[in-house]
């Protein structure tokens, strides 16, 4: 089962991806994650992505689409994944589309975790004190929901068309919004 997690920077896709990925026994593929330890070791991926991370801006495309083809070809993969952070643009939606596809397989639930822009900025200047990531500064979070919005957003209507999109409230607890994440799932 591939479970895709789409929302806002700060919507909680991080969270309930792990606590998802948990409960399913799935493993969750995070393309910020393995950008963020690809900078840490300094690697040539780690050295093209950061500048972008650091202003807030997508990775290019011409970079992403490698990784997320080595990501979904892991043997780990093989039966489903929670995708978190990818795809964020119509190249990458079309590069999972077909991948899967090949397989014989499909995004099979897309949860849309749904806050207001206002709150999302609370929290992403609130993680910004406590986890000192160098892309939440107040323009990189301003540009990353800029970039959000005209990139990402657009993915909800390309997958809307197929009608396995589930909006998903995000503004509770981290347990209430698993319980209504569990109900829509029927598991
Ligand atoms: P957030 O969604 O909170 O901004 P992420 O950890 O998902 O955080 O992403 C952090 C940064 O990593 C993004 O701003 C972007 O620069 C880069 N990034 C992550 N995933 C992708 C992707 N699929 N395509 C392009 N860039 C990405």
């Amino acid at each position: 089962m591939f479970i895709l997690l789409l929302g806002a920077p700060g919507a909680g896709k991080g969270t309930q991806g792990k606590v998802l990925a948990e409960r399913l026994g799935l493993p969750k593929i995070t393309t910020g994650d393995i950008l963020r330890a690809a900078v840490q070791a300094g690697t040539p991926l780690g050295r093209e992505a950061k500048r972008y991370m650091d202003e807030g801006k997508l990775v290019p495309d011409t970079v992403i689409l490698g990784l997320i083809k080595e990501e979904l070809a892991k043997p780990e993969a093989n039966a489903g994944a929670i995708l978190d952070g990818f795809p964020r643009t119509a190249a990458q939606a079309e590069l999972v589309d077909r991948t899967l596809a090949e397989r014989g397989q499909r995004l099979n639930h897309i949860l849309l975790l749904d806050v207001a822009e206002g709150e999302l900025v609370r929290r992403l200047q609130g993680r910004a004190s406590l986890e000192g990531r160098s892309d939440d500064t107040p323009e990189a979070i301003r540009t990353r929901l800029q970039v959000y919005q005209r990139d990402t957003a657009p993915l909800i209507a390309h997958y809307a068309q197929r009608g396995n999109v589930h909006r998903v409230p995000a503004t509770g607890t981290v347990e209430e919004i698993a319980t209504e994440i569990k109900r829509i799932l029927g598991r």
